[in-house]
């Protein structure tokens, strides 16, 4: 017999997938420059020089089999000193190497840290709409539930009300996303603020931690604010980083998972991580990519080429009457979908050979992701069918 749940998972493509597999057939029949593919969050400028330069080093001066062999099963000691001090000097953290965990990238860290937090049947977490459409793959995989906080749809900033709610006794952590994929809002330090009493009061009402889970990919894609540092603002948030978006790396899978020692339970949790990543198979993250995530972590690839796909789209496409809020930072626009309607709207689109992701996976029915990490003068080529596509409305 096989697994239901797992073969469902398997043979159904997520909408953006699916969108992106289009394309390429697309592609083949209309020529690639007559496709504008907004699907997928596939980074579009090259990795800083520094990535190319380190695994060369790396592979030219060190013995092989140390290079390709196994680390510890959390990651290399030196590779999560390096990290830590980097996230000290950054954002005056107090991290420790035994308070990382090196992981394939930020969907192996946030399965890792969810399975090592349900822990009791109905264990549910909550996440605040627009959100990740895999957190509900994840969290329901592990046995647990996901409670989605409805969208704060004039800002994209956190819903306090809506998010006080959610919260119930059986709640167990909280899972942001911040900058947020898809809406690119960085959330408020003051509703971070607010969302940390709430938890800490709850918690003590219920007698029980409620852990924040903060999956931070786009944590330095920014353009202009900054990311508060949420061990700061709320002590028991556990990290979930990846190096795939702000090193050009998706590739690579690599990561971490930062437990600070402020967690409680710090102790029993950092080892109930490394018991999930050992239950996955997910132990010794890709040994070389350790290296590099070492001497390069903190560098970002060049920023400057989203910045300007961020204010080509977004001035022309509000120009033309489509809603949307300002990006503050990951490569992303969620766009109102004239009409109401987003999955009609992405239909129509595509016969324009448009791709756009409707949002209704993400929590917001009503609105578009569009995902500018592409190349510039396919924007700029595209404009004119998103012309047409909100004049025929
Ligand atoms: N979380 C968010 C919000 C993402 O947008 C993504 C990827 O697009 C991930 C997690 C997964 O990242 P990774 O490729 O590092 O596993």
């Amino acid at each position: 017999m096989i697994s239901e749940t797992m073969y469902e998972l398997g043979s159904r493509r997520s909408s953006i997938r699916e969108l992106f597999e289009y394309g390429k057939r697309a592609a083949e029949a209309v020529g690639a420059e007559n496709v504008y593919d907004f699907s997928l969050g596939n980074p579009s400028t090259p990795p800083p020089p520094a990535v190319t330069e380190t695994m060369l080093t790396i592979l030219k001066e060190q013995e092989p089999c140390a290079v390709h062999g196994y680390t510890s099963a959390q990651g290399a000691y030196s590779v999560r000193k390096r990290i830590a001090d980097d996230l000290n000097a950054r954002y005056d953290a107090s991290l420790t190497a035994d308070e990382l965990y090196m992981t394939c990238g930020a969907a192996a860290s946030l399965c890792i840290v969810l399975r090592a937090l349900t822990a009791f049947p109905c264990c549910r977490f909550v996440t605040q709409a627009p959100y990740f459409p895999e957190y509900k793959v994840f969290v329901e995989s592990m046995g647990g539930s996901l409670t989605v906080a409805t969208a704060d749809t004039d800002t994209f900033d956190l819903n306090l009300e809506a998010l006080a709610s959610c919260i119930t006794p059986d709640t167990q952590g909280v899972i942001l996303n911040s900058p947020n994929n898809p809406s690119g809002v960085i959330y408020s330090e003051d509703k971070l603020k607010a969302l940390a009493s709430l938890l800490t009061a709850r918690a003590k009402d219920y007698g029980r931690p409620i852990y924040l889970i903060s999956d931070e990919p786009y944590r330095e894609i920014t353009y202009g604010k900054t990311v508060p540092y949420l061990p700061h603002l709320y002590a028991n948030t556990v990290i979930c980083y990846s190096y795939s978006k702000s090193l050009s790396l998706p590739g690579e899978r690599i990561g971490y998972i930062a437990v600070p020692n402020t967690v409680t339970d710090a102790d029993r949790l950092y080892a109930a991580v490394c018991g999930a990543g050992r239950s996955f198979g997910y132990v010794c993250a890709p040994a070389l990519m350790q290296q590099v995530a070492a001497v390069c972590s903190g560098m970002t690839s060049d920023l400057s080429s989203y910045r300007r796909n961020r204010d080509t789209l977004y001035t022309a496409l509000t120009d033309m009457g489509y809603d949307c809020v300002v990006p503050d930072g990951a490569f992303y626009l969620f766009v109102k979908a004239p009409g109401g309607d987003a999955v009609a709207f992405s239909e129509r689109a595509k016969k324009e050979q448009v791709l756009v992701v409707p949002g209704n996976d993400f929590g917001c029915p009503g609105y578009l992701r569009l995902s500018y990490c592409v190349d510039h003068a396919m924007i700029l080529r595209s404009l004119p069918a998103f012309q047409r596509l909100i004049e025929t409305v």
